[in-house]
């Protein structure tokens, strides 16, 4: 019988699993996949010019403590996201505007005036130090912003964070738990910032699974097992046995659930979990959160002076960054296609997807059939909804009303079950860092209940 078993090998998982090492615990992680890192994953070009992350990419070196420690201790090289030169937003399928980074677009006086208006409040809301509030958990964050005054065209702004941030509408979202959410992350506009204050800082040369895999190592590779999918749990008070699909049985004193909340409903526990946390999960929400990846031989938008980032209120890509290693060669462009756009985009079949993004990245840039943005040298998408063990990013979101109505039960221990993952991160909940905070966290409530004598954590 292992003191843990730990279900799942995402950032959180693996974290869970080094702390448990360090208390001196006996442990195994077993995961669905038949690979590490979860919503973290990189994979090689096949011109071998470097990596792409069709899951997590960006950290930050000043704010994130716990993903910096293992970047550094794995000699991980990093590069800094591109903020010289020109930024596009495509305000309409025939407008399109030229900023610099850090300058709200040159919008209409008034629209400005009114975006500012939302975007301070947001930001000065998510500095405070308090609680989220039951009446905003009650509206949407469309429906707030609206109450304050915000004109269709903020709303629509709004409507992009939202997209970009969650891969949801700001209708589906309540306003308590995104300020929430930005709270936890330095505030609104460091969750948004591409320079050293926020959040889309640096990548990994490499890619980003690098940290998994080197976590992996730090475990012990035989101690995980992957391909294992988890189909019961069941808690007998003096120990907890698991079974997979594949047939294993893994016994343990207690488990350590690293599985996103709203695939919950996809394990059998026994005896059931409390029918409030079956309510707050069965009931949230993962978002279309999906990339598509060009990659081309030269980057030809920064021969035109622009620096790649985009954002568009039209769709079906909501954002773009440049995501290019200059030392490797590698030049490309990663599109967010999120939220509900992004979900019809989804359905295409993989060439029509191919061709929706090609187009609108010609209008953003504003190139004819000339230009080489017609010739990508390799082109990837990742839909993380059709992900069985994912099935959306990057969190699992509450409906309205239940992030404060569950508060005291979401994530909680259940008998020998703990819960962890970055849905439950006070720091950089939705992150990699987030992750790995909240798998630190869970060892150790594990180390306590179990009262390991002399246990360094
Ligand atoms: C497109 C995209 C872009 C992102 N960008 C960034 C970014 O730039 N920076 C950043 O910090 N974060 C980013 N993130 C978020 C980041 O990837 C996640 O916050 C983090 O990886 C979550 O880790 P986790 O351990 O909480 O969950 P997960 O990674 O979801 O781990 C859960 C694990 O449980 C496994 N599992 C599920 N069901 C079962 C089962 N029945 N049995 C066994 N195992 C099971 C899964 O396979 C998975 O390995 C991004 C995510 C996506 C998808």
């Amino acid at each position: 019988m292992f003191d843990v078993a730990i279900i799942g090998a995402g950032m959180s998982g693996l974290q869970a699993a080094v702390s448990a090492k360090q208390a001196g615990l006996s442990f195994c992680v077993i995961e669905a996949r038949d690979r590490v890192g979860g919503k973290v994953w990189s994979i090689p070009l096949a011109s071998g010019r470097g990596t792409a992350d069709l899951g997590a990419a960006w950290i930050n070196d000043e704010l994130q403590p716990r993903v910096t420690a293992y970047v550094r201790k794995f000699a991980m090289k990093t590069i800094s996201q591109p903020i010289d030169k020109t930024a596009i937003v495509q305000v309409s399928e025939d407008e399109r505007l030229e900023f610099l980074f850090g300058v709200i677009p040159d919008f209409p006086p008034e629209e400005k005036t009114n975006l500012e208006m939302i975007r301070d409040h947001i930001e000065a809301e998510s500095q405070k130090k308090e609680a989220p509030k039951l009446e905003d958990d009650q509206v949407s964050l469309d429906t707030y912003v609206r109450k304050l005054g915000a004109t269709e065209k903020t709303c629509k702004m709004v409507n992009l964070w939202v997209r970009a941030m969650h891969g949801l509408e700001s209708t589906e979202e309540s306003a308590a738990h995104f300020i929430d959410y930005c709270r936890r992350n330095h505030g609104l506009l460091a969750a948004r910032a591409d320079d050293h204050t926020g959040g889309n800082y640096l990548r990994l040369q490499g890619g980003t699974q690098d940290i998994a895999r080197g976590i992996a190592r730090l475990i012990g590779e035989q101690h995980i097992y992957t391909s294992h999918p988890v189909q019961s749990i069941h808690d007998e008070q003096e120990k907890v046995t698991i079974y997979t699909s594949n047939g294993r049985i893994f016994v343990a004193k207690k488990v350590i659930l690293s599985v996103p909340s709203t695939l919950f409903k996809d394990i059998k526990f026994s005896p059931p979990l409390p029918a409030a946390l079956q309510e707050r999960s069965s009931n949230t929400k993962l978002g279309h959160y999906s990339k598509a990846i060009v990659c081309y031989d030269k980057p030809w938008w920064r021969d035109l002076g622009y620096n790649g980032f985009l954002f568009s209120y039209v769709g079906p890509i909501s954002i773009v960054r440049d995501t290019s290693v200059p030392e490797k060669n590698y030049y490309s462009l990663t599109c967010f296609v999120n939220g509900s756009v992004g979900a019809e985009w989804a359905k295409l079949n993989p060439h029509a997807r191919r061709r929706a993004v090609l187009e609108q990245l010609a209008k953003g840039y504003n190139v004819d059939r000339s230009s080489e943005l017609w010739r990508p040298i390799e082109f990837f998408d990742q839909i993380w909804k059709h992900e069985l063990y994912s099935q959306g990013a990057l969190s699992p979101i509450p409906a309205l009303g239940h992030y404060v109505k569950f508060q005291s039960v979401h994530g909680r221990p259940v008998g020998n079950i703990h819960f962890v993952g970055t849905e439950y991160s006070d720091h950089w909940k939705g992150y990699m860092e987030g992750a790995l905070n909240s798998g630190a966290q869970g060892a150790e409530e594990v180390v306590k209940a179990l009262k390991v004598p002399g246990s360094r954590l």
